[in-house]
């Protein structure tokens, strides 16, 4: 059954999620504060919106894939925002990473003007927002998330619900720091294999079959060695999620030490102008470091 859905964001991911809602069948009404990402959405077949509250007043379901929090509590809970057009009994799905304190207030807001809210960030990176095999963890009340499920289907290859509301963003910061981690320490390998006068090429085929294999050792290890650096997924985006992922644990008086360290080496990286890079050049802190570049063998 196609369902008129409302989406508000429409960057690196909420281009090719809205798309694959339209391939679905579903109406949609897009807003994005850049005119151009809309006019792109548009021409694949959704209506323009002229403000998140528009949007809201033409959708039974309204998604918003936003940077963060701050941006999310603006477009739903602001001047011109998704709760002053929605009607009750819609539902709002923030597919952001943001705060799960934030996600919490969101639904508390939404809760009073009897709209449902679920937060459900995702994981896989543009390439799989284009295939539409997004993991999506999701928080939010059983009823609602069985409901929503088909429509979060069409933009991911697994939908899991893990508890209330919040609890969506609690499981993406376990899988940021379990990424952000696995990225800094292929840094530091393939920096030590470049150093010693190895092809990193070739030392990435030698291990990926055994246990250091990983989907980020796949994705990331050829984008280093061969100096693509284009995101992807934007290292100051990394940054702001290991800060919520801190913060949280903070309030939970878990001691998180590797997470520390590589969100000390973000900021720096952001400090050099590199925050708009993939978070696979973090491999770079550890390459100023030690004076070498990774780059495969034949090429300057
Ligand atoms: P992005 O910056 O490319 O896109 C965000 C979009 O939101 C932009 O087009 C921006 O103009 C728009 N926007 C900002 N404020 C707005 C507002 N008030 N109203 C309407 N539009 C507004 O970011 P992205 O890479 O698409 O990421 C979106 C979210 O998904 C982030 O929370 C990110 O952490 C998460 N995420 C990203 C990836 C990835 O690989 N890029 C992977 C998983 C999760």
């Amino acid at each position: 059954m196609p369902v008129n859905i409302g989406f508000i964001g429409l960057g690196i991911m909420g281009k090719p999620m809205s798309k694959n809602l339209l391939k679905a069948g579903h109406r949609l009404v897009v807003y994005d504060i850049v005119p151009e990402r809309v006019e792109e959405v548009v021409s694949a077949g959704a209506e323009a919106g002229a403000s998140s509250k528009d949007v809201a007043a033409r959708s039974e379901v309204i998604i918003t894939m936003l940077p963060d929090g701050p941006d999310v509590e603006k477009a739903v809970l602001g001047e011109g925002g998704v709760l002053e057009g929605a009607r009750a009994g819609s539902v709002v799905i923030d597919m952001s990473s943001i705060n799960p304190l934030v996600a919490q207030k969101v639904g508390r807001a939404c809760a009073e003007k009897g709209v449902e809210f679920l937060d459900a960030p995702v994981s896989g990176g543009e390439p799989k927002a284009i295939e539409g095999t997004l993991a999506i963890m999701v928080g939010g009340r059983p009823e609602v998330f069985e409901k929503m499920k088909p429509i979060l289907e069409c933009m991911g290859a697994s939908v899991t619900l893990t508890g209330d509301v919040g609890a969506g963003n609690v499981t993406k910061l376990a899988n940021q720091i379990i990424v952000a981690c696995n990225i800094a320490a292929m840094g530091e390998a393939l920096v030590l294999a470049a150093k010693a006068g190895l092809d990193p090429e070739t030392v990435f085929h030698a291990i990926k079959g055994g246990l250091a294999g990983s989907t980020v050792l796949n994705a990331k290890a050829p984008m280093v060695y061969s100096r693509n650096f284009q995101p992807g997924f934007r290292i100051e985006l990394h940054q702001k999620d290991l800060r919520n992922t801190l913060q949280a644990a903070d309030s939970l008086r878990v001691p998180l030490p590797l997470t520390s360290l590589v969100q000390q080496e973000l900021v720096a990286l952001i400090n050099e102008g590199k925050g708009g890079l993939d978070h696979s050049a973090i491999v770079q802190f550890t390459e100023e470091a030690a004076g070498i570049e990774v780059r495969k063998k034949g090429e300057a």
